[in-house]
């Protein structure tokens, strides 16, 4: 079966920021038009945890503090982040994926490293509430900063993704 991937939205150019922006990275864009041609549409799923939890966008920023997800306003907001990281886990089971490529420290799609809660940039280890889940159920999760597209690499999608050791999701 082709590679198939789940894949932060905002990182194919889906303006569903907190911000209202949006976060394309040029690596994961070409990966993504490669397995669709290989694969249909099917190929890649995109998720916006927090969207996708019912928050609007824009939307107050937050930080995962401890094990709630407080907004800079101090708010709250773990049930939304909770509910959409469950969804996007059963788009994910949904996909047939294995491998999710998800943006670099957010409180939601962040792996292994994550904003420490205080809202001063200060990164500290640790998974986003949807990265965290995801991981849990069995997922292969990494950040777009592992994602670099390489032409000659074209025929074999998953030796894009750096850090390897990744080989084992490449059907
Ligand atoms: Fe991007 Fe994830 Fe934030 Fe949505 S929740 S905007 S996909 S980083």
């Amino acid at each position: 079966m082709p590679l198939r991937i789940v894949i932060s939205d905002c990182l194919l150019g889906a303006a569903c920021r907190y911000d209202g922006g949006s976060k394309p990275h040029l690596g994961c864009l070409r990966l993504a038009r490669r397995l669709r041609a290989q694969g249909g549409e099917q190929a890649v799923a995109p998720i916006c945890p927090e969207m996708l939890g019912g928050l609007p966008c824009p939307r107050t920023p937050a930080e995962v503090r401890g094990d709630r997800v407080v907004r800079s306003d101090g708010v709250d907001v773990t049930r939304a982040y909770t509910d959409g990281a469950a969804r996007s886990v059963d788009i994910a089971k949904a996909s047939g994926a294995r491998l999710a490529i998800l943006k670099a420290r957010s409180p939601s799609c962040g792996s292994g490293a994550i904003y420490d809660g205080t809202f001063s940039g200060r990164v500290v280890p640790g998974d986003g509430v949807a990265a965290q889940m995801l991981k849990r159920e069995g997922f292969t999760v990494v950040d777009e900063e592992l994602v670099k597209y390489c032409e000659p690499s074209f025929e074999h999608p998953v030796a894009i993704v750096l850090g390897s050791g990744l080989g084992a999701v490449a059907d």
